[in-house]
């Protein structure tokens, strides 16, 4: 394995918190922010306050970035971190919060807009890059991409061609995960598509968009319930220096991490907010452990965590993004976005 020196002494997990900007028709000039950025030596650029009831709680993390920080310096802090997939690595890169906290954004961004890409298409544009580069010393990558959807704990293929095998109702056979000896996962029947440039993957991209707002319309905002996978397996190998390495970049935009009304629930909404209020759990159970280098990991306690097992612990990296809105009326759920990133920090 090539070595990343900086990333080996900040240790596999890191945590970083992103406060979106107030958006226009959200609270008022006047009105009191609930959140700061404290200032001191030690906060600088790490810290950040929420102003609830009249309480300050405060909160340290690998990195906050304020409103105003564009998705050029956000990818510029993860971009090593996206290299390390070329150099072998398996990284998982997690967009954690409540419904319109900015995950979409901070993944995706905004499609079309040149300034505004996110994290997926910015990474896959470095990877295609890096390996151009790479291709000079030798080196020769194949890559292959794969995505899905996890809503109510069954796994949805977003590339599938045939859209009838697609609602959900599948068989129990179809999606299996099995994890062999080199920790390789395959999932049963998900289409994985060969790639050779980013352009063909902002294709994929696109379509698996597409596939899931037909979701949306027939299972009720499914976007925001279910978790969005997005996988690129990097096999590269240099014959004259007779090495191989294989990587795995895994970008996961979340379910909201809202906690609906208790009353208001019952029958099919009740069992969704179950399904994933429990994976978001499992998933910082496993994190957790991990940080804390537990001999048992939980990752069979869901559909998200037994998927992504071997991108999970031993060598590979995981960065949690925390998106927080700053409204004044989201501040409850903000507090509890960022005691789940703590927990995991
Ligand atoms: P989520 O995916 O968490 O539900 P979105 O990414 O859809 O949230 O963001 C909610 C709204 O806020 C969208 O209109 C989005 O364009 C906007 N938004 C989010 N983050 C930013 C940002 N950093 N800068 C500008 N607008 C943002
Ligand atoms: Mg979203």
């Amino acid at each position: 394995k090539l070595h990343n020196t900086i990333l080996e002494l900040k240790g596999n997990i890191r945590v970083f918190c992103r406060v979106r900007p107030l958006l226009l028709d959200e609270g008022v000039e006047d009105e009191t922010k609930p959140i700061s950025f404290p200032t001191t030596t030690e906060a600088l650029g790490r810290g950040i306050e929420v102003l609830h009831h009249g309480q300050t709680h405060p909160f340290m993390f690998d990195k906050v970035f304020m409103p105003q920080t564009t998705q050029e310096e956000v990818f510029e802090e993860v971009s090593q971190l996206v290299q390390s997939a070329l150099d072998g690595y398996k990284v998982c890169i997690f967009a954690y919060g409540q419904t319109g906290s900015g995950k979409t954004h901070t993944m995706m961004g905004t499609p079309g807009s040149y300034d505004d890409k996110g994290l997926i298409p910015r990474s896959l544009e470095q990877i295609f890059e890096a390996r151009q580069k790479l291709k000079e010393q030798g080196w020769k990558y194949e890559m292959q991409v794969s995505m899905l959807e996890i809503y109510n704990e069954t796994i949805r293929d977003l590339l599938s061609a045939n859209k009838c095998s697609t609602d959900g109702s599948a068989n129990k056979q179809q999606y299996a995960i099995k994890h062999d000896a080199n920790g390789t996962t395959h999932v049963s029947d998900l289409t994985i598509v060969d790639v050779r440039s980013s352009k063909e993957v902002s294709y994929l991209l696109n379509r698996a968009a597409q596939s899931r707002s037909v979701g949306k319309t027939q299972m009720n905002e499914q976007s925001s319930r279910s978790h969005f996978v997005f996988t690129l397996r990097i096999f590269g190998v240099n014959e004259t220096l007779e090495q191989q390495v294989q990587g795995v970049l895994n970008l996961i935009d979340l379910a909201g991490s809202e906690r609906l009304s208790k009353s208001g629930s019952t029958g099919d909404r009740l069992k969704e907010t179950q399904a994933i209020n429990r994976s978001l759990s499992s998933l910082s159970d496993v994190i957790f452990a991990l940080a804390k280098k537990e001999e048992h990991i939980p990752y069979r306690n869901s559909k998200l965590t037994y998927l992504l097992q071997p991108c999970l612990g031993g060598d590979s990296k995981t960065l949690m993004v925390v998106n927080v809105s700053p409204a004044p009326s989201s501040v409850s759920e903000s507090l509890c976005s960022l005691r789940f990133a703590a927990r995991v920090n």
